[in-house]
């Protein structure tokens, strides 16, 4: 394979040759470094190398150069080669522009001159955008391919289940991709039997089940102890970050999850809130990083498995598990976030999959390109959702129950919302019935206000209406409030069933629910301030706990 490029420019020639010099020294096994001695002539390079159909991983820029800024020559040499990541190397004086540059050009990463010793400020810098990119890069000839129908309910699952567990793929719409007949000629599939997964090693599997494509696939479907300190149901940002701080600490550790670690976060196109992370980082790098973190202090993950029950037994809680495994644990920490409520519109289950999609934005947004899409749904996950698939659709529009999206998004999301030209807002509007053959192709729109109707054609329907407790599965063990959310802590003693349920001296702890060793942490815990950094910091605080509790055993 052709190793890709990282392309540096500098008018200064000691500095051109100082940074090249650096990063030849780390880099020149796995990528090609270029240099280019003004802007116009690295421009020229870059075109060189769309031409030639090269890949650029990394462009680094100084910022101030006589014939064009390095802002502008960034974001020219994006429109050719949008995945790659862009640094720009300022000097003190110039800060503003390049935090200025995080928005207007989505600049990852400013280096301030000088960056000695490049061991501490150019490498770990360099490494983690490399790395980033890497993740997300899908070479030509290597990785899965999977070949199905675009608005096929089975490719969508197929599509979730591998980006959700981190797992790149070539998907190939049998529908516009005349190379598939190839495959499945040489596969001896027909077209009623897909989606047909091609694996690295030649082999193929035609409608494959998970657990068996996440046995080909090497993801650990077994614990390999018998007993755990701590056993985490549910691996989004609560579970994960629960699961870091048990392994850290030592214990032995065990996350199961039934879908896609990452959880709602993974769905999220673009997290612009969470510190430490100024030009914000998608879901799917939210994960990416959380498992590699995880999995280094030794966590086991367990996916896809989902946990059907829990029980009490000799000291011991037991974890039941739907494929009829159990799991020992001296505690669990219940993780199991919110589900997606369903729009309840006679008919429109069976286009989910085809056309109808929950929180499922980045996975099918390329498929939206130049079409009409609608959005239902006013908050935060909804305008997220729109900024994210305008970059591909035509239109879209989003349809609310209310007169504004002022009270139910972010101001920033609000603005950004309103600021840009083809997304629409359509208020006081609902669907009230869906129309289509094979996938959705009709919605019939009415404004409550005045009562008007209309059939629109539509290609997606995207639903962020707001979410339930993950929670259905626990049955009474732990004491639950009206609407289904785990109630802990000093929450729990103002509940009647405290005094008969609560047999312990000291109070519960502030995660713990009504059984003592079993804690909840992120938006399954009633009361919980939902949101990525709140879910990080709950889960995290419930090894605190889980630690105190394992003392007085
Ligand atoms: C599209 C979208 C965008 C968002 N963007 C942002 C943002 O930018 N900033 C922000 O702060 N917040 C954002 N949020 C909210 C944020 O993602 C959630 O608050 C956060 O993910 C909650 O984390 P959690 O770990 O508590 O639960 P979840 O993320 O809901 O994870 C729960 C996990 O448990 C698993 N699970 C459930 N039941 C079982 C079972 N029985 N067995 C095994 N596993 C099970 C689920 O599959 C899931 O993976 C967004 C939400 C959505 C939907």
């Amino acid at each position: 394979m052709k190793h890709p490029f990282i392309v540096i420019v500098d008018d200064d020639e000691h500095v051109l040759r100082a940074i090249q010099r650096d990063m030849r020294n780390n880099y020149r096994e796995e990528y090609r470094i270029s240099a280019a001695e003004s802007a116009t002539e690295a421009l020229e390079l870059v075109k060189e190398l769309k031409l030639k159909n090269e890949t650029v991983a990394l462009f680094i820029s100084d910022q101030r150069m006589p014939e064009m800024e390095g802002i502008e020559f960034l974001s020219e040499a994006k429109a050719l080669y949008p995945d790659a990541k862009m640094v720009l190397l300022t000097a003190y004086s110039d800060i503003e522009a390049a935090i200025r540059a995080i928005n207007d050009v989505k600049l990852d990463y400013y280096l301030l001159k000088p960056w000695n010793p490049p061991e501490e400020k150019l490498y770990p810098v360099v490494n983690d955008l490399l790395e980033e990119w890497q993740a997300l890069y899908r070479p030509d000839h290597e990785g899965i391919r999977i070949i199905g129908f675009q608005w096929s309910p089975k490719s969508h699952r197929l599509k979730e289940f591998l980006s959700g567990n981190l797992i790149p793929f070539l998907w190939m719409d049998v529908e516009s991709n005349a190379d598939t007949e190839q495959y499945l000629k040489s596969a001896n599939v027909a077209r009623e039997n897909l989606p047909l997964v091609l694996l690295k090693d030649g082999t193929w599997m035609a409608d494959p089940s998970f657990p068996d494509l996440a046995a080909r696939l090497g993801l650990q479907r077994t614990a390999t102890h018998e007993t755990y300190d701590v056993l985490i149901i549910g691996a989004g940002p609560a579970g994960l970050a629960a699961s870091v701080y048990g392994s850290c600490e030592g214990l032995k550790t065990l996350l199961i999850e039934k879908n896609n670690p990452g959880g709602q976060a993974s769905s999220s196109s673009r997290i612009e809130n969470y510190l430490g992370f100024p030009s914000g980082l998608s879901g799917a790098d939210f994960t990416r990083r959380a498992i590699a973190q995880t999995r280094r202090f030794g966590t086991e993950i367990l996916t896809p498995k989902e946990v059907k029950n829990l029980r009490l037994q000799d000291g011991y809680k037991i974890v039941e598990m739907t494929d009829g495994s159990e799991i020992f644990a001296k505690t669990i920490v219940i993780a199991t976030g919110v589900e997606y409520r369903k729009l309840d519109i006679p008919g429109l289950d069976q286009f989910t999959g085809a056309g109808v999609y929950y929180g499922s934005a980045s996975v099918e947004a390329h498929a939206c390109r130049n079409e009409v899409v609608y959005i239902v749904g006013g908050g935060n996950s909804a305008c997220q959702a729109a900024m994210h698939i305008c970059k591909f659709a035509k239109e879209v529009n989003i349809l609310i129950r209310r007169e504004s999206i002022r009270n139910t998004a972010a101001s920033y999301l609000a603005q950004n919302i309103s600021a840009t030209p083809n997304i629409n807002v359509l208020a006081q509007t609902e669907i009230v019935s869906v129309e289509g053959g094979s996938a959705l192709e009709k919605v019939t729109l009415r404004n409550s206000a005045t009562g008007e109707q209309k059939t629109v054609s539509v290609k997606a329907l995207f639903i962020y209406i707001g979410a339930k407790p993950g929670t259905a599965w626990l049955e009474r063990l732990v004491v639950k409030d009206a609407k289904g959310f785990i109630v802990t802590g000093s929450a729990l003693m103002r509940e009647p069933s405290f005094r008969s349920l609560w047999k312990l001296e000291r109070e519960p702890f502030m995660p713990e629910t009504s059984v003592p060793g079993i804690f909840a942490s992120g938006d399954v815990r009633s009361g919980a301030l939902t949101g990525i950094s709140s879910a990080v910091g709950e889960g995290s605080m419930a090894i605190r706990f889980v630690r105190k509790y394992l003392e007085e055993q």
